[in-house]
């Protein structure tokens, strides 16, 4: 036995602790270079999304809505909003002016696993039966069959919109698999789970997620053209002028624009940093080679890349013990908890302790273990952030709004032209770090002149109350 041995060991296994995060760091990085490729990569896209059907891995979809809540809305509506997590039910009540919703009552009940992996008819039935049991609280049971409502119903997947109140599911994200609902008209299946139940209620507007955001952001503010959901998922939605929309051959909207949603979640690009724990995550995913970017960016997946380079450093260093058997599990980690190690300031890390062990199981962390952890956390959000940043970048670019000279688009704008992107989801909105971040890689990609006229706007409760605020646009002009 020589003593200096085991210290030496122990030494070189920390190192190589180290050495695993250095070369994740590499890996990861996102340069200002590197984030401008990913920038024009795209605009690019998106200029082939719009081109033709299959023409880019973005789908650039289609959603028949071509003019935004105004603030003149009136009525009472119902809307329905299917997360990923969640599902809430909202009932709005407008009253004609701007920022005039009189009340808005939601609630929400958690979708449990098995309905994400079930049948068509379960969840569609689950979602008619808790909307309907909503408005028999707040209409009173005397009142739910005679009088025909109109219901908005957000539907937070990629559809293929036939019209502005139908359409075709075209896959599901974010740990869906329910097989037989894929190619069905999903508007039309909550119908028949509605009429069921004897509810008397119409899909008046499907929408995404992001253009409930949208609509809702631009009845705040009429600057608003664009909006992004980095949650569970991450999307975006932005307006379009129809004459650039090749695919919709000829299509005319009275405004001229349509809003696009863009499935940014799926773009793809040789440019964006990956690294072999992306490749993993995305091999044992259940929708394999779909959905890269939102893989790196959402928080369905943030927490879980962490996992897997805190499981490969502790397969080949000693510094949390015998924890290697916990890290190995998928999902182990999420990302609210990653978050929350992330963002300990106390001296000694007592949070990020504290989640380990209660979480992981890993016990007596020392501190530079600790450190280590909360490095990993800080690299993975920050290249989301950054990506994130990119891509909102992208759409300014498409759109003329990043003071570029607007030669790939044809389309150049005022420098000083504000602009105003609504914001919703729960990373962006709870995750101090990843908002500042992303923040940052706006001011550094755009530079201070443009960056200063570029607002993003946090629009909670948005996806809900801005798919309510559509249908009653919707029902005016009808
Ligand atoms: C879905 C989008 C949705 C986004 C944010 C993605 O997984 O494909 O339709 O907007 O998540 O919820």
């Amino acid at each position: 036995y020589v003593p200096g041995n085991e210290h030496m060991a122990r030494c070189s296994a920390s190192g190589r602790a180290v050495e695993v995060v250095r070369e994740f760091e590499e890996g990861c990085s996102t340069s200002i270079g590197r984030l401008r490729q990913v920038v024009d990569a795209m605009a690019v896209e998106m200029n082939a999304g719009l081109a033709s059907e299959g023409g880019s891995k973005l789908k650039m979809l289609l959603t028949f809505i071509d003019s935004l809540p105004d603030g003149k809305e009136m009525g009472t509506y119902y809307s329905i909003d299917l997360g990923a997590t969640s599902l809430r039910v909202l009932r709005v009540e407008l009253g004609g002016t701007r920022s005039m919703i009189l009340r808005h009552q939601v609630e929400s009940q958690p979708i449990l696993p098995y309905l994400m992996t079930g049948t068509a008819e379960e969840l569609f039935d689950f979602i008619a039966m808790t909307l309907q049991n909503f408005v028999e609280k707040v209409e009173g049971l005397e009142h739910t069959s005679d009088l025909r409502r109109e219901l908005a119903f957000t539907f937070s997947f990629p559809v293929r919109q036939i019209s502005v109140s139908s359409g075709i599911l075209i896959r599901w994200t974010k740990g869906f698999a329910i097989e037989d609902a894929i190619g069905k008209d999903v508007a039309r299946c909550l119908e028949e789970a509605m009429s069921k139940r004897g509810l008397n209620m119409r899909v008046t507007a499907l929408v995404n997620d992001t253009v409930g955001s949208l609509a809702l952001g631009h009845y705040h503010d009429e600057d608003a053209v664009a909006a992004v959901v980095i949650g569970t998922g991450t999307n975006a939605c932005y307006v379009e002028r129809t004459e650039a929309i090749i695919k919709s051959q000829g299509l005319l909207t009275n405004s001229g624009g349509m809003v696009i949603n863009m499935e940014w979640g799926s773009f793809w690009s040789s440019h964006l940093p990956r690294t072999s724990y992306d490749i993993s995550l995305d091999d044992e995913s259940p929708n394999q080679n779909d959905q890269g970017f939102e893989k790196m960016i959402s928080g369905m997946y943030l927490g879980d890349i962490v996992r897997r380079v805190l499981h490969r450093i502790a397969q080949e260093s000693d510094i949390f013990g015998d924890a290697a058997r916990c890290l190995a599990v998928p999902f182990m980690l999420r990302t609210p908890l990653m978050a929350a190690m992330h963002e300990d300031d106390s001296p000694d890390l007592r949070e990020v302790a504290r989640i380990l062990r209660g979480n992981l199981d890993i016990q007596d962390i020392p501190l530079r273990a600790r450190r280590i952890v909360v490095r990993v956390c800080d690299i993975v959000t920050r290249r989301a952030a950054m990506l994130a940043a990119a891509g909102i970048v992208g759409i300014l670019k498409k759109i003329g709004r990043d003071g570029s000279d607007g030669v790939s688009t044809g389309r150049t704008e005022s420098k000083s032209r504000r602009t105003v992107i609504a914001m919703e989801g729960g990373l962006y909105v709870s995750y101090g770090l990843f908002r500042e971040y992303l923040n940052e890689a706006l001011v550094e990609i755009l530079g201070e002149e443009i960056a200063q006229n570029v607002v993003l706007r946090t629009c909670e409760d948005g996806s809900g109350i801005g798919a309510a605020l559509l249908a009653a646009s919707l029902s005016s002009n009808q």
